[in-house]
């Protein structure tokens, strides 16, 4: 069966479409946004999650715009995502995520302190 290609919506590699991470920029979701509480498909411009109905749109840590709830801001381009503490699981996660929804561990890390 011949591989299919499409483009990564985070960085636009092409990638091959059954795969479930991004080998260049390692988003978890290369085609199509997925709510970054319940991995539940989100769509841009929704205002919240049909699932757990969180806001699709946040200020940004680093400069206060509102940003739907990519890997990076869309006014600053920042990162949103941090990584799981645990090392064996090391998933990135939505900076907002209080537990990492891969391994369930407590996130402590927080992009521009406070
Ligand atoms: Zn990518
Ligand atoms: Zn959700
Ligand atoms: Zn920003
Ligand atoms: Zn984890």
């Amino acid at each position: 069966m011949a591989a299919y290609k499409q483009p990564c919506i985070h960085c636009g590699t092409f990638i091959e479409s059954d795969a479930r991470i991004c080998t260049s920029c390692g988003s978890m979701s290369p085609f199509g946004y997925l709510c970054p509480s319940c991995h539940r498909p989100v769509q841009k411009g929704q205002a919240m999650c049909a699932g757990c109905k969180r806001p699709l749109y946040v200020p940004c840590p680093t400069c206060g715009a509102q940003t739907f709830v990519q890997e990076r801001c869309e006014a600053c381009g920042s990162g949103l995502m941090v990584y799981c503490e645990n090392k064996r699981c090391n998933a990135l996660q939505f900076f907002q995520n209080t537990k990492c929804t891969v391994c369930g561990k407590k996130i402590k890390a927080r992009i521009g302190g406070r």
